[in-house]
């Protein structure tokens, strides 16, 4: 039990390592299903490494499945698909270190500009030309210019056109209510991104591609859609509105590394927090927390084996769960599946996100870096 489970797999050498394995073929049939609502065009968003699953795969299969743009927060992350291979117009919004114009046109991506203060920095710059979307706040405050300097941001982006040392390529709203279903509610963001347009087309910078919705928006409300819609989540099989069945993109494994046959009234883990009630087998994987099982979890949490499921006995451990195999003694090397797409006991990371409480997204941005990753 104490044992390290990371030595133990060193030494023997001979079991399949926990394995995060990612799944194009996925990420393909959640673009079909995706293309099959919307004729605008698809950006694909790749950022936090394609929400876990790998930015440069995930990218490519979703370009291959149509996408026509991918999206990324930092313009490091573009460099990254641009030396991949990855040819389509990419848009990079957040700039954690500010944006560099020159590291912008070596990648040939464009940037998202929320402030007056972001534009002129740019200008400022003696570097080529930057295309730039104007990020817009249309109503959730968290990025986006506010709608009282709409017209700064505006007539200074005019100026840096007519300098040549910008090019407004787009117009960029967000959806505040990225996890809901219903469509009155985002009327509100929509009418400020019409708003928005037309006040860009008034000062000669439009026609442009305007985009607003994320994948909830997508998946239920054409009117968010505009000339480009943004999914991330909707790669990887998660609707954060919870309304449409997408396909689960990864899989996460894990390898039973020790098994213990014990009497009714052991303790398990941690505080003992969880006591056999008959006489029962345990299964030791190794994965904890550190390599993103959350700690915090329900009761009911388990894993699959063999087609049946397991449950989690006891605290997550920072390296290591035990799970209760009942009258099953599974043998060192026996493979658990923590999460995947495949439905019947093997549960899903939509599971797990409503084990720990949380959001699906959490659950796959959290692998750690000790698990290995592989595709299918
Ligand atoms: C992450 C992000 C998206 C994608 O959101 P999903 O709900 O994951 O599809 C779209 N736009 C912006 C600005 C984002 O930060």
């Amino acid at each position: 039990m104490n044992r390290s489970p990371v030595a133990l797999r060193v030494r023997s050498g001979t079991f399949r390592p926990p394995t995060l394995e990612t799944l194009p073929a996925a990420v393909a049939a959640n673009v079909a299903g995706i293309r099959a609502r919307t004729r605008s065009t698809i950006m694909a968003v790749v950022k936090a490494g394609g929400y876990g699953h790998g930015a440069v795969t995930v990218a490519h299969a979703a370009v291959a499945a149509g996408a026509g743009w991918l999206g990324t927060t930092s313009i490091a992350e573009a460099s990254v698909l641009r030396a991949a291979g990855l040819a389509v117009p990419i848009l990079t919004w957040l700039h954690p270190s500010g944006i560099d114009a020159e590291a912008a046109a070596a990648a040939r991506a464009d940037v998202a500009v929320g402030s007056v203060d972001e534009l002129g920095a740019l200008i400022a710059q003696a570097a080529p030309p930057v295309r730039i979307h104007l990020h817009m706040d249309t109503g959730m405050s968290r990025g986006g210019c506010p709608r009282d300097r709409w017209d700064e941001l505006i007539g200074l982006a005019q100026r840096g056109q007519q300098a040549r040392r910008v090019r407004v390529a787009g117009v960029m709203g967000h959806l505040p209510l990225a996890d809901r279903a219903e469509p009155a509610e985002n009327a509100p963001a929509v009418a400020r991104m019409h708003e928005a347009l037309k006040a860009v087309r008034a000062a000669g910078l439009g026609p442009r591609v305007a985009h607003l919705a994320a994948t909830s928006g997508t998946l239920n409300d054409p009117a968010t859609h505009f000339g480009m819609v943004r999914v991330g989540a909707g790669l990887v099989g998660i609707d954060p509105s919870g309304t449409v069945a997408m396909h689960g993109a990864s899989r996460l494994t894990a390898p039973v590394v020790h098994t213990a046959a014990v009497p009714a009234g052991t303790p398990v883990g941690y505080d003992g927090a969880y006591v056999t009630d008959r006489a029962t087998h345990l299964g030791i994987l190794p994965v904890g927390y550190a390599d993103g099982i959350p700690r915090e979890l329900a009761p009911r949490a388990g894993v699959e084996i063999h087609g049946r499921r397991f449950p989690v006995a006891g605290r997550v451990s920072m390296d290591q769960i035990v799970i209760d195999t009942g009258a099953e003694s599974f043998p060192a090397g026996t493979s658990a599946t923590v999460f995947g797409p495949d439905g019947g006991a093997t549960p899903a990371v939509q599971d797990w996100a409503r084990w720990a409480g949380t959001i699906p997204h959490t659950i796959v941005t959290g692998i750690g870096p000790r698990v290995k990753r592989s595709i299918a």
